[in-house]
């Protein structure tokens, strides 16, 4: 077969399909144009999710006449020079195809007019055909039109979405794009409707406010930390702020959206143990190094990068997370505010007169001496460190005085969230620590159970559990994890082996996952109940034994444990300020 040079029109078709697949592509590109011409405000307008038309316009630098029929050719930019120059790219772009790509397979139209420069200029081109240059009139900045796209390349065209589709695509690339810089103020438009308003704001946990939503916004956790020349900063969210799917969390190196297993492998290994397998944390994550550290020329869209030293960008991301999570300010807030001092508008009962309100006076002897003895008990109780039980509201949750207030803690997770971490602490040393029991506890199950639970005999001894097979459906547990021993004799086994057979049952795998699992449903098994009445003495050293805890806020499910209630709210809420 005789080798063939490809026409110009074929081999820019061909260098566009890397660079350019779909409208958010677009989108991105020029929108980083904007970015990269230092620009404070950029408008976006999509029609039929930006299949028919994308305009960009911006308020940057502009461009001379001359340099926009430049910026349509291939490997035409302003913003490196030399191969040196590659490596220390501050730039989004830097390859100079960008441009070119996207006029090789639509209609496109740039206007420009440059700071400082007397007139602005306008130049289309149409499938890589570029037009005459002409006279326009356009304030300091750039507009970029782009209709039709694909228009010539139909085998491309077919393979879009539906305009919903794309517009979806599109809008998450420039809502990522707004996280890069809080101070570019956004305006987009889709089919004339406006979908995403946000003016310049000073912080990016503002812009976060914006992107997600105040509520989301502040379940974030500001994250930071320096090693050497990698800093890093961000903000990550609080357990019981997640998402099905890692779509909302972004890794920005040197002010560039990267996707790095190992930083989002990093993420994830925060938060195991306190989110759910399959449940993922917001993220917005910002890693600043000497540009010559890392290789942003690995990709031909940019997004991935490679690390001179990748171990201690990980390290140092690990170690911002690792404060940023397990910090003890970490908690639950005081949500739903509402009627802070007076009776809500819309449940407005008659007032009702004083005589009616007034009770015969009631003394219930034997309560009152309940009390007295709890107050005696109170008294006897020995507390270490600045948080003291003061009792259990209807035997579910403890109140714990601090310097700052009042906790409210639930007592079923904040003890299965201590027998958590002690087995993984086991697990992660010498194994799970079993107890021999002298007489064994006696389990029924069903048929189908009993053979998930002879067929995990191995994954059961890992987690501390040797049990004989009785015949029937009957099993002998000979030894538990002793940490969970006594008080799972107390409860009984048959619940939690009902649920460890479920677990056993719904994971397919023996891996960390299954694992994690069963070691979670066996700490809840064990877990004192709700409802439950405890002596305070053991309130007290379950509460001292949480706040020892990495993480004593949330439970390995990410519901949280502890309710704070500060002085200030209750100083507000009684109207003493
Ligand atoms: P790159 O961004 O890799 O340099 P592009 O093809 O995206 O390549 O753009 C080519 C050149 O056109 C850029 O280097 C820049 O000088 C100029 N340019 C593109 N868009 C804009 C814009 N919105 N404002 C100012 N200059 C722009
Ligand atoms: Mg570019």
């Amino acid at each position: 077969m005789a080798i063939r040079r490809l026409t110009e029109p074929v081999t820019l078709k061909i260098a566009a399909g890397e660079v350019i697949d779909r409208p958010a592509s677009v989108v991105k590109e020029l929108v980083e144009n904007a970015i990269d011409a230092k620009s404070e405000r950029i408008e976006v307008d999509l029609r039929e999710g930006g299949t028919s038309l994308i305009v960009v316009r911006d308020d940057g630098e502009g461009m001379e006449g001359e340099d926009l029929l430049l910026a349509f050719e291939r490997y035409t930019t302003s913003k490196i020079q030399t191969e040196e120059d590659l490596y220390s790219v501050g730039t989004l772009g830097f390859r100079g195809e960008a441009l070119a790509s996207i006029a090789a397979v639509s209609r496109a139209r740039i206007t420009s007019c440059p700071v400082g420069g007397d007139a602005a200029h306008t130049l289309d081109a149409s499938g890589g055909r570029v037009g005459e240059l002409t006279s326009a009139a356009r304030p300091v900045g750039t507009t970029i039109e782009v209709r039709d796209l694909f228009f010539n390349v139909p085998a491309r065209a077919r393979f879009l979405g539906a305009p919903r589709t794309e517009f979806m695509h599109a809008n998450r690339v420039i809502q990522r794009l707004a996280l890069l810089s809080p101070s570019i103020g956004w305006m987009v438009t889709h089919d004339g409707r406006e979908v995403f308003v946000a003016p310049a704001v000073a912080s990016l946990h503002d812009r976060l406010a914006q992107i997600y939503g105040i509520d989301v916004a502040g379940g974030m956790i500001p994250v930071e930390a320096t090693h050497g020349e990698v800093r890093v900063h961000g903000f990550v969210s609080r357990p019981d702020v997640k998402r099905g799917n890692r779509r909302d969390q972004s890794f920005i190196v040197n002010g560039r959206f990267v996707s790095d297993r190992g930083l989002s492998f990093v993420l994830a290994s925060a938060y195991r143990g306190i989110l759910r397998p399959g449940t993922y944390p917001i993220a917005v994550i910002h890693v600043h190094l000497p540009p010559e550290q890392v290789d942003v020329n690995v990709h031909p869209r940019k997004e991935e990068i490679r690390f001179a030293d990748a171990r201690r960008v990980q390290d140092t991301v690990a170690a911002a997370l690792q404060r940023g999570v397990s910090d003890r300010r970490v908690v639950a807030p005081l949500t739903g505010a509402r009627g802070v001092g007076r009776a809500g508008a819309g449940t407005a009962e008659p007032r009702p007169r004083y005589s009616e309100r007034t009770e015969p006076l009631s003394f219930d002897l034997p309560r009152e001496m309940r009390l007295a003895a709890r107050t005696r008990e109170m008294e006897k109780v020995r507390v270490s460190g600045d948080r003291r039980v003061i009792g259990q509201l209807q035997s579910t949750y403890l109140l714990v005085e601090t310097p700052e207030g009042l906790e409210i803690v639930d007592q079923h997770i904040a003890h299965e969230r201590v027998l958590y971490e002690g087995l993984r602490d086991e697990w992660g040393a010498d194994g799970i620590v079993r107890q021999i029991f002298l007489i064994p506890a006696r389990v029924e199950v069903p048929f189908e159970a009993a053979s998930i639970l002879v067929g995990n005999r191995d994954a059961l001894e890992r987690v501390g559990i040797i049990l004989d097979a009785f015949g029937g459906g009957t099993f002998l547990i000979r030894e538990y994890p002793r940490a969970l021993a006594d008080e799972q004799t107390k409860r009984g086994f048959q619940e939690v082996m009902e649920t460890i057979v479920d677990a056993l049952a719904s994971e397919q795998n023996l891996n960390e996952r299954l694992f994690d699992r069963l070691l979670s449903e066996l700490s809840c098994g064990a877990a004192i109940k709700a409802g439950e009445p405890i002596p305070l003495a053991e309130a007290q050293a379950l509460i001292e034994r949480l706040m020892t805890l990495e993480n004593p806020y949330f439970c390995p499910h990410g519901r949280p444990i502890v309710f704070t209630i500060g002085r200030d709210e209750l100083d507000r809420r009684f109207q003493r300020r």
